[in-house]
């Protein structure tokens, strides 16, 4: 029966009976963690290989004989920027190739921004005063610290399940010149896992800012990640922005980190001719060149786009069960209750799971007494606010199937505590 539905003394007996296993749990000691999305050991084992495959100086030569131990090559070595170009859609010449971190490039493009302004815009952002970034939401807490470090205001827009409400996008960018971003995270977004639909890329392709120095930061984090069938089919805004004569609005970001290692993968950095040439410029300023024997040995390892998409399912095999996991706990323990929602993602790293308003932050509390670390309570929204205090951001990809059991049975019983307590006002 729903809670809602329940009497006062049914719901009293409710929850009298999950403070009871809530307290059994507790005497385990447990220690666990749901926190973030990385990579299990199992993952990371798939790409062991690859740390062995220069071994002789000739090993080390790009397809273009620069010998990839010295300097240079800012852009990155040719094979790595066209396997990028063929897994984003974009041509070669329009790749950039970094290091090991897609979100170093993100706050890199905004820190330039700031100090020098973006290709064709009037001056560079950091002397317009006032300046703001749309973020949808829920979202990822890593973006929002990027903006709040730069001094840059956040705007939330609400994400629908064909991505960003674009109505509210498209009037806030069109009305207001100190607007000079969004963030997006078109396929299998962080939290929920949504993939915006081609609607929603047209209308980001068409978009008529009203600064001259606006980007949308497509952050094609899980761009291959499916572990259910194929990579969701998505338009290639690149190519639809170019049908606007609006390319220069766009910059794409995208890493190996869940493909690879997080901690020694390889970035990309997609954008307009204009956009390339005036970046590349400051960062000439910036580097000599990326860690191009990385990049080499990235190329050797997949060989092609289709050898990463081959890839990507052995990492579907080990994480898919883990996401089964949670949605039969969750069906299983929360239907009934009616006290949670969440999503069912076909892909990315995440669940999102939204628990009765107002006790996202008990729960958080209830597991962390438990020793369950789970994502902090407001990390999906700018500031750490979630006006609601209701989402969730659930990883399950980390932890071994059993340890992930017992963390998510844990977490359905807080999650209907605190729903009882709540309900009960106690
Ligand atoms: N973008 C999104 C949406 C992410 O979820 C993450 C990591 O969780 C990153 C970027 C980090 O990317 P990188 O490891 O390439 O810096």
């Amino acid at each position: 029966m729903k809670y809602e539905n329940m009497s006062a003394e049914q719901l009293n007996a409710e929850k009298d009976k999950l403070q009871a296993e809530y307290d059994k749990l507790k005497a385990e000691d447990l220690k666990l963690n749901m926190a973030r999305g990385i990579l299990s050991r199992k993952q990371l084992d798939l790409t062991q290989d690859m740390l062995g495959l220069l071994k002789v100086p000739e090993d080390c030569i790009s397809e273009d004989g620069v010998d990839c131990r010295n300097y240079g090559m800012l852009e990155g070595i040719p094979e790595a920027r066209k396997l990028f170009a063929d897994i984003l859609g974009v041509p070669v010449n329009n790749i950039i190739v970094g290091g090991n971190s897609s979100l170093n490039l993100m706050y890199d493009s905004i820190a330039r921004a700031m100090l020098y302004g973006v290709a064709g815009g009037s001056r560079p952002w950091g002397v317009q005063g006032e300046i703001k970034f749309l973020c949808p939401v829920p979202g990822y807490d890593r973006h929002f610290t990027i903006c709040e470090s730069l001094g840059i205001d956040m705007i939330t827009v609400p994400m629908t399940a064909d991505g960003p409400d674009m109505d509210e996008v498209e009037k806030l960018v069109s009305s207001d010149k100190s607007i000079k971003g969004i963030w997006c995270v078109p396929k299998y977004s962080n939290p929920e896992g949504t993939v915006y639909s081609d609607e929603t890329v047209r209308r980001f392709a068409s978009l008529r800012p009203a600064a001259d120095d606006f980007r949308i930061f497509w952050d094609n984090a899980y761009v291959v990640h499916s572990f259910e069938g194929d990579p969701a089919d998505q338009l290639n805004l690149f190519e639809e922005a170019k049908k606007f004569g609006n390319e220069d609005i766009v910059y794409i970001f995208a890493s190996t980190s869940k493909i690879s290692y997080p901690g020694s993968g390889i970035s990309a950095f997609a954008a307009s001719d204009a956009n390339i040439a005036f970046v590349r410029k400051q960062m000439s300023a910036q580097t000599i060149g990326p860690d191009k024997l990385n990049q080499l040995r990235h190329v050797k390892f997949f060989g092609s786009a289709q050898g990463i998409l081959d890839h990507m399912k052995k990492h579907a095999e080990i994480i898919a069960p883990k996401f089964a996991l949670i949605e039969k706990a969750f069906t299983d323990q929360l239907t009934d209750a009616g006290v949670a929602e969440w999503t069912h993602p076909k892909g990315g790293y995440f669940v999102s799971l939204n628990v009765l308003p107002g006790t996202a932050a008990r729960v958080f509390t209830l597991m962390t007494e438990l020793g369950i670390k789970l994502t902090p309570v407001g990390a999906t929204f700018p500031y750490h606010k979630d006006p609601d205090d209701k989402n969730l951001r659930i990883a399950p990809t980390y932890p071994p199937l059993e340890e992930l059991e017992t963390a998510v049975n844990a977490l359905c019983i807080c999650v209907k505590l605190a729903a009882a307590e709540k309900i009960l006002n106690v």
